[in-house]
């Protein structure tokens, strides 16, 4: 049925389109993943202005019609985030975090936790206060915290393959978490600072993702990871 959507949405993708237009893939409020077009949009006067980049967060009124993309009728800046375009690490770092989105979250469906953490995520990466915003800890909690939004947390309080409490001693992706000593065949060790980190990173907010070293952030990364691959079917960038 034609008619008029509204949402806020993020830009995750911009893609330049025929001879004026661009392909939006865009994260929004309402309705999950959108996908749509902005015609003319790259026309010098165009009324859509550069609103229309990656990490945009917009208050958008599309059209639907019968095609597969809405049309973008309206903008205006919820927030553009210049401070995060100025760096290199934040912008880095906000690009795989809107391509994490944009793989794991596919479904044109409202998942308001995901959404959140997203724009939360951009804020901080904006914000020249949080000096480890755009660091592995910040992008691997956020990692984490997506996978909790999309249905998809690792089991870390006991083994993901007999519910046995102690001696969590590996991290298996097919098992979907820890996994005890007795378990552990197929899985890669798990330092018990790396469970730490991600047990705590659930647990804190963005912004007081806990802190580790280079090799029990990157045994965090392959167990989110693999975990992702193994049961979302998902393969994402590497972290840093
Ligand atoms: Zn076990």
């Amino acid at each position: 049925m034609p008619g008029t959507v509204k949402s806020e949405a993020v830009v995750l993708r911009s893609i330049r389109y025929g001879e004026a237009d661009r392909i939006l893939h865009l994260y929004s409020v309402n309705r999950g993943r959108i996908g749509a077009i902005a015609k003319g949009a790259r026309r010098p006067k165009s009324r859509f202005g550069g609103r229309l980049e990656p990490f945009f967060r917009l208050d958008l009124v599309l059209h639907e019609g019968r095609g597969e993309l809405l049309t973008v009728t309206n903008v205006a800046t919820v927030d553009g985030y210049p401070r995060l375009r100025s760096s290199g690490p934040a912008l880095g770092a906000g690009a795989r975090a809107c391509d994490a989105v944009l793989r794991l979250l596919d479904s044109a469906e409202a998942n308001r936790p995901a959404y959140n953490l997203l724009c939360r995520y951009l804020a901080l990466l904006d914000d020249p206060t949080m000096e480890r915003a755009a660091a592995l800890e910040t992008a691997l909690s956020f990692r984490l915290k997506l996978a909790l939004a999309a249905g998809f947390a690792p089991e870390l309080v006991s083994c993901a393959h007999c519910g046995e409490a102690e001696h969590l001693a590996g991290f298996s992706g097919a098992a979907g978490g820890a996994v005890c000593s007795s378990c552990e065949a197929g899985s890669f060790p798990l330092s018990e600072a790396a469970h730490g980190f991600m047990v705590e990173a659930v647990a804190k907010p963005l912004a007081e993702a806990p802190r580790a070293g280079e090799r029990e952030l990157r045994q965090v990364e392959r167990a989110v990871g693999e975990t992702l691959e193994h049961h979302a079917h998902v393969q994402l960038r590497p972290a840093a």
